[in-house]
């Protein structure tokens, strides 16, 4: 659902894909290689970055950032996987990536502040009616983080012995290292993103060769599970991504599998053919009635195309095929919302909840969870998701406002109550460290004892400050996103 058809005219800036089918997918192929590395897979997140290049990398800790480009190219899924586990080797070698020219100035931390401020807001940006979000053009340097010799070289026998412990091959990786190495020689100055971000030398692919090669799995096949995800990966991104006439070529009309069908699906939709499109679809269903995925696309296509009626019976069947993935249940919430309908408010609460237990930091459900307690005139638990959305996407002086509506009409000492009290002390904290590092007063903030009618922008002392309205929010959101929230359950 939050794939979305929009072709960005980004040169600038990341762009960022929710979807729960993908998601799963790299899960899949990662989880082996997390559980070897002795990472907890739930406390690793996977970000989809929408972008053709062959990249990626990690940030903010155990955040792996996927490019499209990267899963498009791949010609086997031993080449992601393989890729995986060399970022995975980064992880667990707590290796900081350093910046390459062309961001002077900017500091690691505001750049790390900046990426996750643009996924956080990434799983929320169907606010904006998309799901494709560009960040401020700083972050246009594609390739602006890259790590030193002795980082890659860790980090390739760190993937290595990963694979190995989960018995898959390194044969992926070194394929795909000597694509790239194809691709333009990899000792003059590559200009392939993945090459500048991890510098790729021929002396560092012989001698990782060397070792793979004495793997006793060195030879075992790629998983056909593995492989089949692949394909379904690539007709979806072709499908919402890929021009439509060249899905119709790379996906012929007389092609039958099920994978053209999903490409062409998706395809048809973009052009607006929705009877083609559902008719694609509905083979797929009656091939495969509990495919959780078809029935979200279903869903998608009647949605998008005002068949908001339509739409619910089939996101009710994704739900309930993959009853384990928050972005169907707050899809299915969307679609409950869309009409303003309150009858339909109980239900898209109860999924809400329980996408918000699975997945605290969607933005995009809270934003939705405070609509339908807004329909239902919860005014207070309004607020209080209202101030979670607000802590979310970095607003700390809406997250004080909303929290603290939320405490002084919420019942004391119940749960949401204290959740309240720690939404606002948290925007609080953060904002008032964002005026000390400036060594400036904060003005009057909402629940001040004494609350004043003036804010920031009738104080005088303020007034000329401009850097204020920019830094407060980041700072805040910083802080806000590194909350432990509730349990990461997904
Ligand atoms: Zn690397």
């Amino acid at each position: 659902m939050l794939l979305s058809p929009v072709q960005p005219g980004w040169a600038q800036g990341i762009s960022l894909i929710r979807d729960a089918e993908i998601e799963s997918y790299i899960r899949a192929y990662s989880t082996p290689i997390w559980n070897a590395a002795g990472l907890n897979p739930e406390a690793v997140e996977i970000h989809l970055v929408n972008d053709k290049s062959l990249n990626a990398f990690v940030a903010g800790g155990q955040r792996i950032f996927v490019f499209t480009g990267l899963l498009l190219a791949a010609r086997d899924p031993s080449e992601v996987i393989g890729v995986l586990a060399h970022e995975t080797g980064h992880i667990t070698g707590g290796h900081l990536a350093r910046f390459q020219d062309g961001l002077k100035g900017a500091s690691t931390i505001s750049i790390i502040s900046m990426v996750l401020g643009a996924a956080a807001m990434a799983a929320g940006a169907a606010d904006a009616g998309a799901a494709i979000l560009t960040s401020g053009g700083e972050f246009a340097t594609r390739s602006f983080l890259s790590y030193s010799r002795t980082q890659e070289a860790s980090a390739d026998q760190a993937g290595l012995q990963y694979l190995t412990q989960a018995g898959m091959s390194a044969r992926g990786l070194i394929s795909f290292f000597e694509y790239l190495g194809d691709q333009e020689a990899l000792l003059t100055k590559n200009k392939d993103p993945y090459v500048r971000s991890h510098p790729l030398t021929q002396q560092r692919v012989t001698s990782l060769r060397t070792n793979a090669e004495k793997s006793p799995y060195w030879n075992r096949p790629t998983d056909p599970v593995y492989i089949e995800m692949l394909a379904r990966i690539k007709a979806k991104l072709h499908g919402f991504l890929t021009h439509p006439r060249r899905v119709f070529t790379m996906y012929p009309i007389r092609d039958k599998s099920r994978h053209a069908l999903y490409a062409r699906s998706i395809a048809y939709h973009r052009e607006g053919l929705l009877e083609k499109s559902v008719e694609e679809i509905d083979i797929l269903l009656s091939r495969y009635p509990s495919d959780p995925y078809y029935w979200e696309l279903k869903g998608q296509v009647l949605f998008e195309s005002g068949k908001v009626d339509e739409a619910l019976e089939p996101y009710r069947r994704a739900v309930m095929y993959a009853s384990k993935e928050p972005l169907l249940r707050v899809s299915l919430a969307q679609v409950l919302l869309s009409n303003d309908n309150v009858e339909l408010a109980p239900e898209a609460v109860k999924h809400l909840d329980i996408a918000n237990r699975q997945e605290p930091d969607n933005s995009f459900s809270w934003f939705q969870l405070a609509k339908a307690h807004t329909l239902l005139e919860n005014n207070a638990m309004a607020a209080l998701a209202s101030a979670e959305h607000a802590a979310l996407t970095g607003r700390a002086r809406d997250t004080m406002k909303q929290a603290h509506y939320a405490r002084e009409n919420l019942e004391e000492d119940t749960p949401p109550w204290y959740r309240a009290q720690d939404l606002y002390l948290l925007a609080r904290n953060a904002m008032e460290d964002s005026y000390r590092k400036r060594g400036k007063k904060m003005p009057p903030m909402p629940g001040d004892p004494k609350e004043g009618e003036k804010d920031e922008e009738s104080d005088p002392e303020n007034k000329s400050d401009e850097d204020i309205a920019i830094e407060e929010p980041e700072a805040a959101s910083l802080n806000l996103l590194e909350l432990p929230h509730h349990s990461h359950s997904h």
